[in-house]
């Protein structure tokens, strides 16, 4: 969706995701925090009809070529609306616990194994300075990494596509888990839902095939 940009339903209800995310942190994430995001993204573009017609990923994926005036609440309010839409898709309640088919022998490729991915997916997010993003991205050309973002800076601007996301923020567990970001990481494959991530593997993967 366009402007306006609306914030996303989650699907479910704030407590299904206990006892690993809580729901008081769930409702204050979606209905405050990502609502705010979601908000001044829209006051910031309001004048802005030029760029009405585009999706936040597009908006995104096209950084570097957007007005100098609007980067700043694109890479900052715009990073924040599509970081925590994709956020909610990736821990809706169901689905496998583990990764199935091509995008499992990819990360088996890329990592290892899929516990040697999750021990440098979690070292990755829990290394992160300060506020930001722990990522599974699809790079261009198709490979697979680990990455961190500060912020909410999203992988899309540097032409990542991502598929997993995991918030670092003290918003995403301070209320739970205090300063233990490592028990809230631990947490959070619990509620990982590798279906969904599967199908976002699959549509990133489909605009990277080799022409041979
Ligand atoms: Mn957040």
């Amino acid at each position: 969706m366009a402007y306006p940009h609306e914030l996303p339903d989650l699907g479910y209800g704030y407590d299904a995701l206990e006892p690993h995310i809580d729901a008081r942190t769930m409702e204050i994430h979606h209905s405050k925090h990502h609502q705010a995001y979601t908000n001044k993204l829209n006051q910031a573009l309001e004048g802005r009809k030029d760029l009405h017609g585009f999706t936040a990923e597009q908006l995104l994926r096209g950084f570097n070529g957007l007005p100098g005036e609007v980067q700043g609440a694109v890479r900052d309010q715009g990073g924040g609306f599509e970081n925590h839409r994709l956020f909610w898709e990736v821990i809706a309640p169901g689905g496998s616990d583990r990764p199935s088919g091509e995008l499992a022998s990819a990360i088996d490729d890329a990592f290892g194994s899929f516990d040697a991915f999750k021990e440098k997916f979690s070292s990755t997010a829990a290394g992160q300075f300060g506020s930001g993003w722990g990522w599974l991205v699809v790079c261009p050309f198709g490979t697979l990494q680990a990455i961190s973002t500060p912020n909410q800076d999203s992988p899309l601007m540097d032409g990542h596509t991502p598929i997993l996301g995991v918030d670092v923020w003290e918003h995403a567990y301070y209320l739970k888990y205090q300063n233990r970001r490592p028990d809230y990481l631990k947490a959070f494959w619990n509620v990982v839902n590798w279906d969904v991530v599967g199908k976002k593997f699959q549509d990133a993967k489909g605009g990277w095939v080799r022409n041979v």
